[in-house]
């Protein structure tokens, strides 16, 4: 489960990785935190088109990854807050589809980039997603309703927290097929992503990889919970 604020969120950070578990038979489904109504400066666009458009692009790229499913939990875009109620709202994600791995974004703020500052959307939906999956999504007594609605508690195995630094401990060195697919599938983002834009993931993910030895790589902080 891979679980982010936005659509595109994950094609810029995992998708290559989504792409090889696929391939090896593994299940994945992307939990979209906001609406997406937000990132637009085209002078005609509302947010209700914008979330609309933004929705329909994030089902094309899960068609091209070959995802199981794609959640939208529709939080208003830019006004995201690491709430009880997204807290809630995740873990019965990880109730319903029961995963062993959670990938998300950091929930700290990387201020060693000096290009890039972060979304604080992007903290705000992984530091609810890591507190959904330890304690809520695995204790009984949070939540009842959760129980009510049939979502019976799951513990996750690992989660890895998308991450670029030095301490990153999983490197997922990406086969060609991989990497072609998920610059197929950001390019889905048509209102998000210049092409060109996209292109350059190969540049960007080659560097990654050099970091640690190996071809391009998508790298993370990798946890084993107990
Ligand atoms: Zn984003």
């Amino acid at each position: 489960m891979v679980v982010v604020a936005h659509a595109d969120d994950a094609e810029f950070g995992c998708s290559g990785t989504v792409a090889q578990l696929i391939r090896k038979g593994w299940e994945v489904t992307y939990v979209l935190c906001t609406d997406g109504s937000k990132g637009s400066d085209d002078l005609d666009m509302t947010q209700e088109k914008l979330s609309a458009i933004r929705h329909d692009e994030q089902i094309a790229a899960g068609g091209i990854l070959g995802l199981k499913a794609v959640e939208f939990l529709d939080y208003p875009d830019s006004f995201l807050e690491p709430s009880l109620d997204l807290r809630r709202d995740i873990a019965r994600m990880i109730r319903k589809h029961k995963p062993e791995v959670l990938i998300c974004n950091s929930p700290t703020r990387d201020l060693s980039n000096s290009t890039y500052i972060g979304h604080p959307d992007h903290m705000a939906a992984a530091e609810a997603a890591l507190s959904a999956v330890y304690p809520t999504a695995r204790d009984r007594l949070t939540y009842p309703e959760l129980l009510e609605e049939g979502f019976e508690p799951h513990k996750v195995a690992e989660v890895w927290v998308m991450y670029g630094g030095d301490a990153a401990n999983h490197v997922v060195e990406l086969e060609e097929q991989d990497l072609e697919k998920s610059i197929s599938a950001l390019k889905a983002h048509f209102s998000q992503v210049p092409q060109e834009t996209a292109d350059r993931m190969r540049e960007w993910k080659t560097r990654n990889g050099e970091a640690h030895g190996v071809g391009p790589a998508e790298t993370y902080k990798l946890f084993k919970l107990g």
